[in-house]
């Protein structure tokens, strides 16, 4: 029988409930437990998908092609476990299945109510993780605060289970803040306690309290939370500020969150925590040997949370290699041709950003043209990639009108073009091509050096493609096509092996780096940068 672990949160939002749940699953996973981390989010979208970068940051893309909040892509960088559908539930989605069934009949009459219809599907959804028999552990995070509107039908589906449930199969850690007021020169414990209560108010007690803290939080001080939250005192977790995320599971091992969680749910540690590998990272992320500094061109720049798994990938590959890896975020509007030299100057390597529409588009083409002529060791994703071969047509192949025809429907030279089956699809939700598929790179070039095979699986999220019509003329003139889906003959890869390090993926290669295992190609283009 699985055990359930719920998260939940309090005080304000950006707590970093998801790196304390991703940190506590390390620490349980660590002890030999097998744990997975599900996220629920209260708004009424059916998934992230449709939201604008600039509201919710990154949509992380699960292997089974979900598309889901950015903390997943904490749980797998964290877990090195890979999540999938069932690990990202909206209320949308739960209001979506219960009107649904109400309309097929299969409430027999009755009238559906958030108690117990709603209540009903939010706890089947937790349970499903259990009842595949893969897990020991379920974590599952409550998105917002306590005493919001939208959460409250999830806080009473854990109120019911932690009743349904056995006494010890459930935990409740809860997480707040603990302000220091400067002009009191003091910690300050009453946003907690009002949390706390506003929880019992919802009839649920939490069983641990991680306090986020800028300051230590000295032992009276834990000792009135203690008394006032109805918590033991062992059960005060202190969360400091930390340095990097990937410090926060040595962080809570300290004070000993991990073994007060297993002590409430009466499991004993299958092993004795092996960290190591963890640690080992963690040794040279701290101790870099070197320095460089990449340039990141994108129109989300304003919002780092945007470009979350890139952000994250630099940084496990440049720990693997001993380098600090510094990112110049680049607005792509506001790249031209007499200021790219300036912006660029003392850049060791460049990667063009994911995106979607027209907005800041020839800014990316124009930073292909300097990377490609000036020999810059160059990353494209996805529209990265789409970006360096229209930029190749225009100013090699001689095709001055090339685009793609997301941007320019009339093109005469549409070097990337709408994947068949994406015509006749006319609803924005969940219809991209996406999830993991099977790429197949050609022996010798940079990619099957980066990966060291030639069968790779990547994940996708795209609904443009390069045009096969021009394969021959790329091919002829330089630009290579190095990965190809199998199955369609779809372009994945695309390099210029003339340059010292010219790599586009139509695919996220992104979503799969994690602490233990940075990705090939970003270890890669680390490399030739460092070069
Ligand atoms: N807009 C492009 C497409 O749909 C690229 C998508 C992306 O960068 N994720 O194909």
């Amino acid at each position: 029988m699985a055990k359930y672990i719920f998260v939940t949160g309090g005080v304000t939002s950006s707590l970093g409930k998801g790196i304390v749940a991703s940190s506590l699953a390390k620490l349980l996973q660590a002890r030999g437990f097998s744990v997975t981390i599900q996220k629920f989010d209260p708004y009424l979208n059916i998934d992230p998908g449709t939201l604008n970068p600039y509201e919710h940051g990154e949509c992380y893309v699960t292997e089974d092609g979900a598309e889901t909040d950015l903390d997943l892509g904490h749980y797998e960088r964290f877990l090195n476990v890979p999540t999938s559908k069932a690990n990202n539930i909206t209320t949308g989605r739960i209001y979506n299945t219960v009107i649904t069934n109400e309309r097929q009949g299969a409430y027999l009459g009755k009238t559906v109510q958030v108690v117990p219809h709603i209540t009903d599907e939010i706890k089947r959804n937790i349970l499903i993780l259990g009842e595949t028999g893969e897990f020991d552990i379920i974590i599952t995070e409550i998105g917002g605060c306590v005493g919001d509107i939208e959460s409250l039908p999830f806080i009473e589906a854990v109120r019911q289970l932690k009743w349904e449930l056995n006494a010890h199969d459930t935990v409740i850690v809860h997480l707040t803040l603990v302000p220091y007021l400067k002009s009191a020169g003091e910690l300050k414990t009453k946003p907690t306690q009002h949390s706390v209560r506003q929880l019992s108010e919802a009839g649920l007690q939490t069983d641990i309290l991680v306090c986020r803290s800028e300051r230590p939080i000295p032992m009276d001080l834990r000792k009135k939370i203690a008394l006032f939250c109805n918590v033991h005192i062992n059960s005060v977790i202190e969360a400091l500020d930390a340095d990097t995320i990937y410090d926060v599971p040595l962080l809570m091992k300290k004070e000993k969150l991990d073994e007060r969680v297993l002590a409430k749910l009466k499991l004993s540690s299958k092993k004795d925590p092996d960290l190591d590998a963890w640690k080992a990272f963690l040794g040279k992320l701290k101790n870099p040997t070197t320095e460089i500094t990449i340039g990141v061109v994108g129109k989300y720049v304003e919002l780092p949370d945007a470009y979350k798994s890139i952000t994250e990938a630099f940084i496990h590959a440049g720990a693997y290699n001993e380098c600090k890896v510094n990112l110049k975020w680049i607005q792509s509007e506001g790249i031209f041709e007499e200021n790219i030299a300036t912006l660029f100057k003392d850049l060791n390597g460049i990667l063009v950003a994911p995106g979607f529409g027209e907005r800041g588009i020839e800014g990316k083409v124009l930073a292909v043209k300097y990377v490609r002529e000036n020999k810059i060791p160059f990353f494209g994703i996805c529209l990265g990639m789409q970006c360096a071969v229209i930029e190749f047509a225009r100013n090699v192949l001689g095709k001055t009108t090339a685009h793609s025809t997301e941007m320019n429907k009339e093109t005469p030279f549409p070097v990337i073009t709408m994947m068949e089956d994406q015509k006749k699809i006319t609803d924005k939700g969940g219809t991209m091509r996406l999830g993991a598929y099977t790429c197949e790179l050609r022996k010798g070039s940079r990619g099957a050096q980066a990966y060291g095979k030639t069968k790779i699986k990547e994940r996708h999220r795209h609904r443009y493609e390069f045009n096969n019509d021009y394969l021959k003329e790329f091919e002829e003139n330089g630009m290579i096509a190095t990965g190809t889906n199998p199955d369609k003959n779809l372009v994945e890869m695309m390099e210029i092996p003339a340059h010292p390090w010219f790599v586009g993926v139509q695919f996220h290669p992104e979503l799969k780096s994690t602490v233990m295992t940075p990705h090939p190609l970003f270890m890669g283009f680390v490399k030739a940068c460092m070069e």
